[in-house]
C-alpha cells in the first residue's frame, strides 16, 4: 500500500486527513511549539491506518507529503520513510483509547515548564477553570482535569510502560505531560485534539502565573 499525494484527488480520504493535519501542524509551529523541528502529529484514517508525520520535518513547512501511514503498532505502510521518532506512544493512544481520532504532540514553553514544575508530585490538577469545558466529557468549571505528568525517556518503552500503567489504574486519561519534554493531548478528531491541547496549555500557563504571585 503506498500513498501518492500527487495524483490530484483531493477527495481521497488520506489526502484530506494530511491536508488538515498538515495545516493543523502549521499553526501549532506558527505558536512557537515546534521549536527545532520538534512535536509530531496523527489522524487515524481508519481502525487498521494512521496518518503521522515522517520523522524530522520541519513542522512549519510540512505539507501532506510529509504525512505517511503506519499501522497500530507504529510499522510503517507501504512508505520506506521512518514515521515520528515517538511513533510508538501514537500508537499507543490510539489502541487504549479507541474513540481517538487525532494525536498531538508539541513542546512549547509553558508545556516544558510545567512539565518539569509538575514532575516531582507525578501530576497536575487542573481545578476552577471555566476553559475546562472545552475538554471533552467536562460540562462545569467545577470538574477538575487530572494530568499526569511521567519521566522522560529516549526509550519510548519505557514513556509506554508510564501512559500503560497509569491507564490501567482506571485514572483518567485526557492528556498527558512528559517531564522536561512537552504534551501528549489527543481527541477524537483534529479540531477536538486542537481545542484540547490549546484549552490545556493556557490553562497550564495560568497555573505557572499563579505561582508567580506572592502568598
Ligand atoms: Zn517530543
Amino acid at each position: 500500500m503506498s500513498v501518492n499525494f500527487a495524483n490530484n484527488e483531493p477527495s481521497a480520504p488520506i489526502e484530506r486527513l494530511a491536508l488538515e493535519l498538515s495545516s493543523a501542524a502549521a499553526d501549532l509551529a506558527r505558536r512557537g511549539w515546534t521549536p527545532a523541528a520538534s512535536g509530531n502529529f496523527s489522524a487515524r484514517l481508519d481502525p487498521l491506518r494512521i496518518a503521522i508525520t515522517v520523522s524530522g520535518c520541519d513542522k512549519g513547512r510540512l505539507t501532506p507529503g510529509d504525512i505517511m501511514l503506519m499501522d497500530d503498532q507504529a510499522h510503517a505502510l507501504g512508505d520506506s520513510r521512518q514515521p515520528s521518532a515517538e511513533a510508538r506512544l501514537h500508537a499507543q493512544i490510539y489502541r487504549l483509547l479507541p474513540q481517538t481520532g487525532a494525536v498531538l504532540h508539541t513542546h512549547s514553553v509553558t508545556q516544558t515548564v510545567a512539565s518539569r514544575h509538575f514532575s516531582g508530585a507525578g501530576h497536575v490538577c487542573l481545578a476552577g477553570y471555566e476553559l475546562v469545558k472545552a475538554i471533552h466529557g467536562h460540562h462545569s468549571h467545577e470538574q477538575d482535569l487530572l494530568l499526569p505528568v511521567f519521566p522522560n525517556s529516549q526509550d519510548m518503552t519505557e514513556i509506554e510502560r508510564h501512559v500503560g500503567a497509569w491507564h490501567a489504574q482506571r485514572q483518567p486519561l485526557h492528556a498527558y505531560l512528559i517531564a522536561g519534554h512537552g504534551i501528549y493531548a489527543w481527541g477524537h478528531d483534529i479540531a477536538t485534539a486542537m481545542r484540547h491541547i490549546e484549552a490545556i496549555d493556557f490553562m497550564l500557563a495560568c497555573e505557572l502565573e499563579l505561582r508567580k504571585l506572592p502568598a
